[in-house]
């Protein structure tokens, strides 16, 4: 898939579109999910144009995906949910409906977040 550069993410990334901001550096703006599920929820993007985590993993330099997990965890410790644990998640592609064609790491805590996934 193409990168749409109108999507939410890329809008947000050129400011035309404002974000709770909580962390950026070089290569990764993160930001409050505007519909949280937990106490906890950010959102960590790389600047680069990446559609998801099957993109990123394969075309992202390694200071980019270097960047972007040491931000997710001093991301955790900052909102202080490293201690009592948290989840992250990546949604990618159809089957795990991920809505915005950027890839984006979830950050959830804050609550129990119960098991891994709903069953059948
Ligand atoms: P996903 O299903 O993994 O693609 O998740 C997309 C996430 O982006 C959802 O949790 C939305 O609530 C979140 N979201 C959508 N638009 C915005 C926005 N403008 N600012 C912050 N989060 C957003």
């Amino acid at each position: 898939m193409a990168y749409d550069r109108n999507n939410i993410f890329a809008r947000i990334l050129r400011g035309e579109i404002p974000c709770n901001k909580v962390y950026e550096d070089a290569h990764v703006l993160a930001f409050h999910d505007i519909s949280p599920q937990s106490p906890t929820h950010v959102l960590a993007i790389p600047k680069g144009e990446y559609v998801s985590f099957d993109d990123f993993s394969q075309n992202a330099s390694a200071e980019e995906i270097t960047a972007l997990v040491r931000a997710v965890g001093h991301i955790a410790r900052e909102q202080g949910v490293a201690e009592s644990g948290y989840r992250i998640l990546a949604n990618t592609g159809a089957a795990a409906h991920q809505e915005v064609q950027h890839f984006h790491v979830h950050l959830f805590g804050g609550r129990d977040l119960g098991g891994m996934l709903p069953r059948r």
